[in-house]
């Protein structure tokens, strides 16, 4: 029933002083218990508005993540997020579609990666959005030890052009094979250590290693794809690649690229010389004519068609395996299955520190003509610590390049570039220093 203000006042007549007065009724008791219920939720918005309830603050974080679990010596994740607000991965992959691919290989950018590295990671993954794959949108594929944190996967899918894969390594494929003597390895360490070989006591760097050289292309992500382009966390790329480096690589009939050359430490790889010319011994028929044996010898004259034997002293020459573009299916070919079971039998990379850029080197250069190795000049880079830049001047006038041409590591006294340059020739943006 509807009420009114009046009917809610009685006039009354003042016996002493004989005036009529007005009395207020009473309120009724649910009028008055409603009444403190606006009250009472009327100061808790109050103080809830000024604590930033429903704002998108950090102190968001302190009554979403309520419920006993807020500690403000912890950083929230965007995990924490989508659970405090209720979503769920699919929710966020609804939200955005699937990218397409633009260029037309069957190609994925490559990064093997720890879940701490997540910084390191998205730099490298800018400068090569930035420089090469927004063009293209090729996908990422990352490969760890351990799951990634969801974290890991939301940033680096945010930071893609592409779509994003990320895979786990076998456990089989990241542990010492049981054919292996540990106290000899135990006792190698030590020796390496006191002789202050980098990563010398690690056992992880010795598994990754590994890894890079027989198994990542074996990984099923990658079942489909053909073509690779590793990229580690905390690289730079200097330069706008304006074309499609896959499609180049099979419009040229190429099968592996790079862009630094250097010498490998001998004490890493004693004897991954040997238990190559082993190798070649049994399977004469892997190695190619002109192949790059005079790359990896000095002096060595260059192959004849028909050689069955490989001679002389390595000069630890090798193509620098951070950066690579090239083909899984060379490392699927028979040659190279048969050449790491050779290398994982013979157990160097526990034993000694077999690096994969020396072993991935030694396989293309062998087994391949030399024709079907690029070097990209015009690809400027930085892991390190070294950089390269390329030396024409048009890549720095047009803009397409941003790096210093004297921070060149390619006629470093510690490059083998120039003796790269000596047997294979020099490709567009390779040289010897110019003055900017
Ligand atoms: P360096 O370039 O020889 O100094 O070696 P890095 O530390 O850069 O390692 C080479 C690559 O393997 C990088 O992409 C690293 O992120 C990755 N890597 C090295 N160790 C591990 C590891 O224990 N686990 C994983 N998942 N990746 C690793
Ligand atoms: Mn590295």
């Amino acid at each position: 029933m509807a009420s009114s203000y009046k009917d809610k006042t009685l006039p009354r007549m003042n016996p002493t002083t004989n005036t009529l007065y007005w009395q207020y009724r009473r309120h009724p008791r649910w009028s008055r218990i409603l009444q403190l219920v606006l009250v009472v939720a009327f100061v808790i918005c109050f103080i809830y508005g000024f604590s930033g309830f429903g704002a998108d603050t950090p102190k968001t974080t302190k009554k979403v993540l309520k419920n006993g679990a807020y500690d403000s010596s912890k950083i929230y994740t965007a995990k924490d997020f989508m659970n405090a607000y209720g979503i769920s991965q699919d929710d966020l992959s609804k939200l955005v579609p699937a990218p397409e691919q633009i260029g037309k290989e069957k190609a994925t950018l490559i990064m093997l990666v720890r879940n701490r590295e997540i910084n390191d990671a998205l730099k490298s993954m800018r400068a090569m959005e930035d420089r090469f794959n927004r063009k293209f949108r090729y996908p990422w594929t990352f490969l760890n030890d351990e799951p990634f944190t969801q974290d890991f996967i939301n940033y680096t899918t945010g930071m893609a052009s592409g779509r994003t894969y990320y895979g786990l390594i076998k456990k089989d494929q990241w542990s010492i094979p049981h054919h292996i003597d540990h106290n000899k390895v135990k006792a190698n360490m030590e020796t390496m250590v006191a002789k202050n070989v980098i990563y010398a006591g690690s056992m992880s760097y010795r598994h990754m290693c590994r890894y890079n050289s027989g198994f990542f292309y074996r990984h099923p992500l990658l079942a489909n794809f053909q073509w690779y382009w590793r990229v580690e966390p905390g690289v730079e790329y200097f330069c706008d690649i304006d074309y499609d480096v896959f499609e180049y690589m099979r419009v040229h009939d190429k099968v592996y690229g790079f862009v630094m050359a250097m010498y490998e430490y001998l004490v890493t790889i004693e004897t991954l010389w040997n238990s190559t010319k082993e190798f070649i011994r049994k399977h004469p028929q892997y190695l190619a004519s002109d192949n790059s044996l005079d790359f990896f010898v000095d002096n060595h004259p260059p192959t004849r068609s028909g050689e069955k034997e490989i001679t002389g002293d390595y000069n630890l020459c090798h193509f620098w395996s951070n950066f690579e573009i090239a083909s899984l299916d060379f490392w699927r070919s028979q040659a190279y299955q048969d050449y790491f079971s050779h290398l994982d039998s013979v157990g160097g990379f526990f034993y000694e520190r077999w690096g994969d850029a020396p072993i991935h080197s030694l396989a293309v250069g062998l087994f391949l003509p030399k024709t079907k190795i690029h070097h990209f000049g015009d690809i400027g880079y930085r892991h390190p610590p070294y950089s390269r830049c390329p030396q024409d001047v048009e890549s720095h006038r047009s803009g397409r390049c941003f790096c210093s041409r004297r921070d060149h590591f390619d006629d470093d006294g510690y490059s083998c570039l120039p003796r790269w340059w000596n047997v294979a020739g020099q490709s567009v943006g390779a040289g010897i220093k110019q003055l900017d």
